[in-house]
């Protein structure tokens, strides 16, 4: 009898380590595994803003993928998913080749939400993957050089737009690492402008109050300048608009506001509510057997009303339930229940700052910081052992990754 076929589709947070537990929990020829990814290396998206602004290597953010998987015990294929077909059990991939399936994983994660606002698609720029975040990074560095040419300010002007964590990271990012480009590119970085937007009436408006507080503050300090309570109503390659007859002049919008799970799993015959993929307690797609979803393209409801929010800390304590649930259906065993811990959020300001809460503990500053580095650094563990925390932060592996700039 043949051995059944494991495809995982997306290497991204819940697909790499739903392939890592499974290296672990099969037998040696009980499953084929098949990890698909578009590119050959996994990336820390919880990290996108450095990338972005340039402040840390590559190899710290991106990782080679065939060097984090058993090669013996996972195939892997650098391949675009474009469809798949459940009547045939087949993953199309985007030049022809089809992978056949008996179980298979859907972790094709999140894309970004523009809320339909005008010009955002073809002119803002997302911190989406890391190829979006290295476009960031090579804006910034394009705008530098013509503004040595032709001296207008809107060059030097960078929009932030979204409160969130993801933006606040990305601001406070912008304060710690601008200045040394500045200097690298002879821009004199008084002339920088940062500027915040938020629809809501604060940054991080779904913290407490003290959070919100200390948040502000510290951009303020920082010379970001905050506009709340107010919408963007359109952007175009030279300036945002916003309400109340708002205009600032940029050629640089990154946006953060929000995000959705990957609309290429709209067409494929599965269950779609609210975007995405419905699973169910064990983590299978609503009504079917043999396919598992996970992460953000998916849809877990943890009460009669609420979904689990898309985050990679849902993403990970689902990929080895995904996995033993997997393994549980070769062997005709029980499957398991998958249960959320909620362990808390921290984001980063900077280097030296952060916000958050773990358990019940609000977290700020230079603890707050630290604590975001333990995390990040416990992910490493995970994903690679010691050794990769070493090759991450002292650079003994080669660049891994190769990017060029998408304008
Ligand atoms: C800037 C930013 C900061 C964040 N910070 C935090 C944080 O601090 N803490 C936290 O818990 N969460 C954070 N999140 C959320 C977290 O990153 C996501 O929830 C997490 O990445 C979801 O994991 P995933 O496996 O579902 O998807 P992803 O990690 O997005 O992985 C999806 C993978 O699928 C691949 N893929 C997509 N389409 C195709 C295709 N057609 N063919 C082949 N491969 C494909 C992608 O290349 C990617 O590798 C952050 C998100 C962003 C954007």
């Amino acid at each position: 009898m043949s051995k059944p076929k494991i495809v995982i589709l997306g290497a991204g947070y819940g697909g790499i380590m739903t392939s890592k537990s499974l290296e672990k929990l099969l037998k040696s020829g009980e499953a084929d595994v098949t990890l698909i990814n578009k590119h050959d290396y996994h990336y820390l998206t919880t990290q996108l803003h450095k990338t972005g602004v340039g402040t840390a290597a590559d190899r710290q953010i991106a990782m080679s993928i065939p060097e984090l998987i058993n090669p013996n015990k996972t195939r892997f294929l650098r391949a675009a998913v474009s469809s798949v077909d459940i009547n045939t059990q087949e993953v199309h991939l985007e030049g022809g080749d089809t992978v056949k399936y008996d179980y298979l994983v859907i972790a094709l994660g999140f894309e970004i939400e523009t809320f339909g606002i005008s010009g955002v698609k073809e002119n803002a720029f997302a911190i989406r993957s890391f190829r979006s975040s290295k476009t960031i990074y090579h804006q910034i560095i394009k705008q530098f050089n013509l503004y040595k040419e032709d001296h207008d300010p809107s060059r030097l002007t960078i929009v932030v737009a979204g409160g969130g964590f993801t933006g606040i990271e990305m601001m406070g990012e912008l304060a710690d690492g601008l200045p040394k480009l500045c200097k690298e590119h002879d821009i004199p970085y008084e002339k920088i402008r940062i500027v915040a937007i938020e629809a809501a009436p604060s940054v991080i408006p779904f913290f407490p109050k003290q959070s919100i507080q200390y948040t502000t503050e510290i951009l303020k300090k920082r010379n970001i300048e905050l506009i709340t309570s107010t919408k963007i109503l359109e952007c175009t390659a030279e300036k945002v608009i916003l309400e109340n007859n708002l205009e600032i002049p940029t050629k640089t919008l990154i946006w953060s506001c929000g995000v959705k799970g990957n609309s290429i799993v709209h067409k494929w015959g599965l269950p779609i509510e609210n975007g995405k993929i419905p699973v169910d307690s064990e983590l299978r797609v609503k009504n079917m057997k043999n396919i598992f979803s996970l992460g953000d393209c998916s849809l877990f409801m943890k009460d009669e009303k609420n979904a689990l929010p898309p985050t990679a800390q849902v993403a990970l304590q689902q990929a080895p339930v995904c996995a033993k649930n997997i393994v549980a259906s070769i062997r005709g065993e029980l499957l398991n229940t998958f249960e959320y811990h909620h362990k808390g959020s921290v984001a980063s300001i900077g280097l030296m700052a952060a916000v958050g809460k773990v358990g019940n503990f609000r977290l700020s500053g230079l603890f707050g910081a630290f604590m975001k580095q333990v995390i990040e650094a416990r992910y490493l563990f995970n994903l690679g052992g010691p050794s990769l925390i070493i090759k991450q932060h002292f650079g003994v592996s080669r660049e891994p990754v190769k990017v060029t700039a998408k304008q």
